[in-house]
C-alpha cells in the first residue's frame, strides 16, 4: 500500500572458521554493535557451547534460563530465548554447555542439521525478535552438528581469517565443506565475505597473508581489515562490545566501517535508526 513502510529483508550470516581465535565471536559480537548503531535491527544467536558470545554481551551465566539449547531442542522459540543487550536494537540469544550435551542428543534426529533453520520460520513476525534484519551465528570452531545447523540455515557465510601463516589452509577446507553443504542441506548458501582479523602493519607475515587471501578469494575479502587492537580484547572481560567500551579505538572504527562496507555491498541503506 501507498505510504507504508518499505519491508527490511532479513539477513541470515554464519560466522564460521574451523579454527578457534581467529575473531569469530569477536567479529559478532562488535560487527552486531556495529550493524545497530547505523540502525538495523540484529539478534547475535550464540551456537558456541562456550558462550563468549553471550559473555561478551554482558549475559550474566546465571540468568541464562532459556538458550539456544532449548531453541535447537525444541523447547523454546528463538524469540523467546533472545535477551536484550545494552545495546539498543541488539538482542542475543545465549548459549550454554549443555549445547555440548545436544550433539549426542540430536545425532539420531532425521532433522538434526535442520533444527537451527526449523527455528527460524516466523522469527522477524511476532515476540522479541520481531522486525529483526540482520541475524548474526556465532559457531563453534569446528564442523559439528552445530555448525552444519548454523550453515543450514544461513543465507550466506561471513568467514573472520586470522592475518597468519596457516589462514588459507583452514579457508579451503571450510570452502569445502560450504559446497557440501549448498549440495546437500541448502542450495542458496554463499559466501558473503572473507573479513581478515588481528590484521598488524608492522608484520610482515600479516602484509604477505593479506595478499595471499585477497589473490585466492579476490573480491570477497572485505576492503576493512580490523587491526590487532588491545580495547579489543579488553572489551569482553568488561561485559561490553568494544564499540561502548571504546567507541574511538582503532578496533571500534574498524568495525564501523566494516558494518557500512556489507550494507553496501548489499546494496541496502542504511535503516534509520
Ligand atoms: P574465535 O571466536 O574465532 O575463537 P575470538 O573472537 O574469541 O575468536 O578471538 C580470540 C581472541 O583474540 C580473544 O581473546 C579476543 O579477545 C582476541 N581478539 C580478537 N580480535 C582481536 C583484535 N582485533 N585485536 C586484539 N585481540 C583480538
Ligand atoms: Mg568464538
Amino acid at each position: 500500500p501507498a505510504g507504508a513502510k518499505p519491508e527490511r529483508s532479513l539477513r541470515v550470516l554464519a560466522l564460521a572458521n574451523q579454527k578457534g581465535g581467529v575473531g569469530k565471536t569477536t567479529t559478532a559480537i562488535n560487527l552486531g554493535t556495529a550493524l545497530a548503531a547505523i540502525g538495523e535491527r540484529v539478534l547475535v544467536i550464540d551456537l558456541d557451547p562456550q558462550g563468549n558470545a553471550s559473555t561478551g554481551l554482558g549475559i550474566d551465566r546465571r540468568t541464562r534460563k532459556i538458550s539456544t539449547y532449548h531453541v535447537l531442542a525444541g523447547e523454546a522459540s528463538l524469540s523467546q530465548a533472545s535477551v536484550p543487550t545494552a545495546v539498543p536494537r541488539l538482542l542475543c540469544a545465549p548459549s550454554t554447555m549443555d549445547l555440548l550435551g545436544l550433539e549426542m542428543e540430536m545425532a539420531s534426529l532425521p532433522d538434526r542439521a535442520h533444527r537451527l533453520r526449523g527455528a527460524m520460520q516466523g522469527l522477524t513476525e511476532t515476540g522479541t525478535t520481531e522486525g529483526v534484519t540482520y541475524v548474526l551465528i556465532d559457531c563453534p570452531p569446528s564442523l559439528n552438528l552445530l555448525t552444519i545447523n548454523a550453515l543450514a540455515a544461513a543465507d550466506a557465510v561471513l568467514v573472520p581469517l586470522q592475518c597468519e601463516f596457516f589462514a588459507l589452509e583452514g579457508l579451503s577446507q571450510l570452502l569445502r565443506t560450504v559446497e557440501q553443504v549448498r549440495g546437500a542441506l541448502n542450495p542458496r548458501l554463499s559466501i558473503q565475505g572473507v573479513v581478515l582479523t588481528m590484521f598488524d602493519p608492522r608484520n610482515n607475515l600479516s602484509a604477505q597473508v593479506v595478499a595471499d587471501v585477497r589473490g585466492f578469494m579476490g573480491e570477497k575479502v572485505y576492503e576493512t581489515m580490523i587491526p590487532r587492537n588491545v580495547r579489543v580484547s579488553e572489551a569482553p572481560s568488561h561485559g561490553k562490545p568494544v564499540l561502548l567500551y571504546d567507541l574511538k579505538c582503532a578496533g571500534s572504527q574498524a568495525y564501523l566501517r566494516l558494518a557500512s562496507e556489507i550494507i553496501q555491498r548489499e546494496g541496502r541503506l542504511p535503516q534509520a535508526a
